[in-house]
């Protein structure tokens, strides 16, 4: 195994707990043998020692007098009995050695077996041999006149002291295998539920809430898997409830016209729903990616500062502009922003202020032609009755145009407000009735009022405001044709459409005015309209209704030979 392989499996549970029961069973085992060896080997010495002094004891009993008998008996004696047998006398010769020639031998007076036995006692010793050199175990004792010494070879001894090591090893071998293979069962009922364990807590770190830890195990271990269980069982509930929360909250968001920008203190972008990336044409990571510089600058100076910021900015190629809004988020390093089009409302601004302007002059001519008529009649009266008469005529017309102004202004802002009066509205009836109301002033104008009716035209909507439309379309192409031209009003149904169409021969409208006569108070030429009682009001009003109704309306002319205006409905 390589190094840092061994590093990494101490340094695991599984390992430590290994390493330590191998070293305790281990180290309990060599100490317990070293007692034991040493316990035995002395018990096997003197049990030596015991046999060797009864030998002793016997061979003192049958030994002959000092003579020429003494030598053979006893080299027969030691030969029977296995030992060496060494008879010497109290001053230190010696007179009979079982092994050796005794006249050849030392004087043994200072041998210390030799010594303790003289003093009466039991000589012991363990030494090499003088004459024969091989270690030996000596034990003596004494006879009258003399010491009987017997010996054994150590060498005898330590090989049967070495079969009960080897016993003794092999058993303390086999047990620390059987401690070893203990430890590794011991080891594995802890470290594989552990390891389980560990591996559902990192997998439920990974945001894999699908874990379940089987409760297996001893009770602590049963316990843990548990307690990880209902952890997670926590934190899906907490994400559950978190991602409900974050849902909720970008439902609402999302819902909002507004675009709603967070970001923090280093201009990271933490949160942008998705009507500030359509606002800001793109999803932004960053503040300073915000264009156009002064939002970016908001941002950062709100940041900054701590205090609540707006401005106006325009952005996109078709320059819209936005309200912006940079406020503080109290007790937090953020900043939100938030974008508002107000494009629309500074065009109806512009609008509504355009048309106080314009209805404004378009009533004050009128008022002003008024009081001067009425003026200059009160000065006549007396003076000059047939002049008034015509003034009073003149001051008429001047009051007839006014209440014509008011009474399109009315239709105008009815048609803007709520419509409450939807039903099924008989287009061609409605039309046809229009159109006869139309045929004495027509015939008073030299001109000729035509409908025609391509079946029944149902539309859905409000019968008052097509009769506007259906007036309004009528009254201008009456107007605006000279006389002995025709005017021609068709009603029918194409492709699940109404469609109404009423053309006249008339003086045609210039190309460049056909997108501007819808507009209110629009006309091509003025002076004529106003001498003709028209109030610039009339196409305006039309559109509004073909609006409120779904539909399209389209004119089609030529300069001098007449105009046709084509509205289309949806049908009922
Ligand atoms: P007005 O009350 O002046 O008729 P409208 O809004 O109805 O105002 O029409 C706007 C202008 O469009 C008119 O001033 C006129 O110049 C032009 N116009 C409308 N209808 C016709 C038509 N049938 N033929 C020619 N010009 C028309």
């Amino acid at each position: 195994m390589p190094r840092s392989a061994v590093r990494r499996s101490v340094s695991t549970l599984a390992g430590r707990l290994f390493l330590w029961h191998a070293v305790a069973v281990v180290g309990v085992l060599s100490v317990l043998g070293i007692v034991l060896a040493a316990v035995l080997e002395a018990y096997f010495v003197d049990q030596l020692t015991d046999g060797l002094a009864r030998d002793a004891r016997a061979v003192r009993e049958t030994l002959p007098p000092a003579g020429p008998r003494l030598q053979p008996h006893v080299v027969n004696l030691g030969d029977a009995m296995g030992v060496r047998i060494t008879i010497v006398r109290s001053d230190g010769v010696v007179l009979a050695d079982s092994q050796h020639d005794p006249a050849t031998m030392e004087n043994h007076r200072d041998r210390p077996e030799v010594r303790d036995a003289l003093r009466g006692g039991l000589g012991v010793a363990s030494r090499p041999s003088a004459t024969i050199g091989v270690p030996f175990r000596y034990v003596a004792i004494s006879a009258p006149g003399r010491i009987v010494r017997i010996a054994l070879p150590l060498t005898t001894v330590e090989s049967r002291l070495s079969t009960i090591r080897l016993i003794l090893l092999v058993g303390f071998a086999l047990a620390a295998l059987a401690g070893i293979l203990a430890a590794v069962g011991i080891v594995r009922t802890v470290s594989r539920p552990l390891a389980r364990i560990a591996s559902a807590v990192e997998r439920v770190g990974r945001g894999d809430l699908s874990v379940q830890v089987p409760e297996e195990g001893t009770h602590e271990l049963r316990a843990l898997a548990g307690t990880v269980n209902s952890m997670r069982g926590e934190v899906a509930s907490r994400i559950d409830a978190v991602e409900e929360e974050r849902r909720t909250r970008d439902a609402v968001l999302s819902a909002l016209d507004e675009g709603v920008v967070l970001l923090d203190g280093q201009g990271t972008i933490l949160y942008q729903n998705d009507s500030a990336v359509r606002l800001l044409g793109a999803r932004l990571r960053s503040g300073r990616e915000l264009v156009p510089a002064s939002l970016a600058e908001l941002t950062s100076s709100v940041a900054a500062g701590n205090e609540l910021r707006e401005t106006d900015v325009t952005v996109g190629p078709g320059g819209r502009t936005l309200h912006a809004t940079a406020l503080p988020i109290p007790g937090e390093d953020a900043v939100l922003l938030v974008l508002r089009d107000v494009t629309e409302r500074l065009r109806l601004d512009a609008i509504r202020r355009d048309f106080v302007s314009n209805a404004s002059h378009e009533l004050k001519t009128p008022a002003a032609s008024i009081r001067a008529l009425a003026e200059t009649i009160g000065a006549a009266a007396h003076d000059d009755p047939d002049a008034a008469a015509r003034f009073a005529q003149q001051l008429e017309r001047e009051a007839l145009r006014l209440s014509r102004v008011v009474a399109d202004l009315l239709d105008l802002s009815r048609l803007e407000g709520e419509r409450k009066d939807r039903a099924v509205v008989m287009l061609d009836e409605l039309t046809g009735e229009e159109v006869s109301r139309y045929l004495e002033l027509a015939q008073e104008r030299g001109l000729s009022l035509r409908m025609d009716r391509d079946g029944a035209v149902r539309v859905a909507g409000s019968a008052r405001e097509l009769r506007l439309l259906v007036r309004n379309l009528i009254e201008n192409a009456l107007q605006y044709t000279p006389s002995g031209g025709k005017v021609n009003v068709r009603t029918s149904s194409q492709d699940g459409n109404a469609v109404l169409v009423v053309s006249d021969t008339g003086i045609g409208i210039p190309t460049r005015d056909r997108e501007r006569i819808f507009e209110r108070f629009y006309r091509i030429d003025p002076a004529r309209s106003r001498e003709t009682g028209g109030t610039g009001l009339g196409l305006s009003i039309v559109k509004h209704v073909v609006e409120n109704h779904g539909g399209t309306v389209r004119v089609e002319s030529e300069l001098g030979k007449g105009t046709a205006f084509t509205v289309v409905l949806p049908l009922a």
